[in-house]
C-alpha cells in the first residue's frame, strides 16, 4: 500500500484486492471466501494458514510460488507496494517514530532487527539482514530498493539521501 494510507484504509484496500484474486493465483482462496484474510478484528494482520500467511502461495502451487498479493501486482503491470500490508513492502526497512524537541516527528530508517520482535525474533530467520545471505545485492540498497524508500520518506528526502550517499 502507498505509504500515505492509515491502518482501516489499508485493511479495506487489502480485503477488497483479496476479493480480486483470480482463484488460481490464490492458492488459499477458499480459506480466504470462508474466514477472510485477517488474523482478527482488528484487521492490523494476515491470517496464518498452514503456518504461514493465507496470501502465501507455496512452493509447487501451479499458479506461482509466492505472495499471490505480490504476483498479481506484478500481473497488472502495478507496483507492489499498491497492492500489499505496508510492512511487507517496506522489509527489511524498518521506520521508528520518535517525537522530536519542538513538536515534530523524527523518522529514522534502518534495517529490522531481531530484537525488534522481543523475544519471538529470536526464533525467526532474517536471511535478509543478517547471515550470510544479507547485502551481498550487486547495488546499493538506495538503488535496488528506490521504489520503496521514495515511499517511505517522499521524492525530496530520498533525493536528498541520494545526493549523500553518492561516492
Ligand atoms: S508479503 Fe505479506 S501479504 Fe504477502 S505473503 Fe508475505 S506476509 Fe503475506
Amino acid at each position: 500500500m502507498g505509504a500515505d494510507l492509515d491502518g482501516e484504509d489499508e485493511a479495506r484496500l487489502i480485503s477488497a484486492l483479496a476479493a480480486t484474486l483470480d482463484p488460481s493465483r490464490f492458492e488459499y482462496h477458499v480459506e480466504a471466501a470462508e474466514g477472510g484474510v485477517f488474523a482478527d478484528a482488528t484487521r492490523s494482520s494476515t491470517r496464518v494458514v498452514n503456518w504461514a500467511c493465507i496470501f502465501l502461495n507455496r512452493a509447487g502451487f501451479a499458479g506461482g510460488a509466492g505472495c499471490a498479493l505480490h504476483l498479481a501486482a506484478l500481473e497488472c503491470g502495478e507496483s507492489p507496494i499498491d497492492w500489499k500490508p505496508s510492512v511487507c513492502w517496506q522489509l527489511p526497512i524498518k521506520v521508528g517514530w520518535e517525537q522530536g524537541g519542538d513538536g515534530t516527528e523524527v523518522a529514522t530508517v534502518r534495517g529490522w532487527t531481531r530484537a525488534d520482535w522481543g523475544a519471538e525474533g529470536e526464533a525467526m530467520a532474517w536471511c535478509c539482514t543478517e547471515g550470510t545471505l544479507a547485502y551481498v545485492g550487486d547495488r546499493p540498497v538506495v538503488e535496488s530498493m528506490a521504489a520503496e524508500l521514495t515511499a517511505i520518506v517522499g521524492p525530496e528526502v530520498y533525493g536528498e539521501l541520494r545526493r549523500r550517499l553518492e561516492p
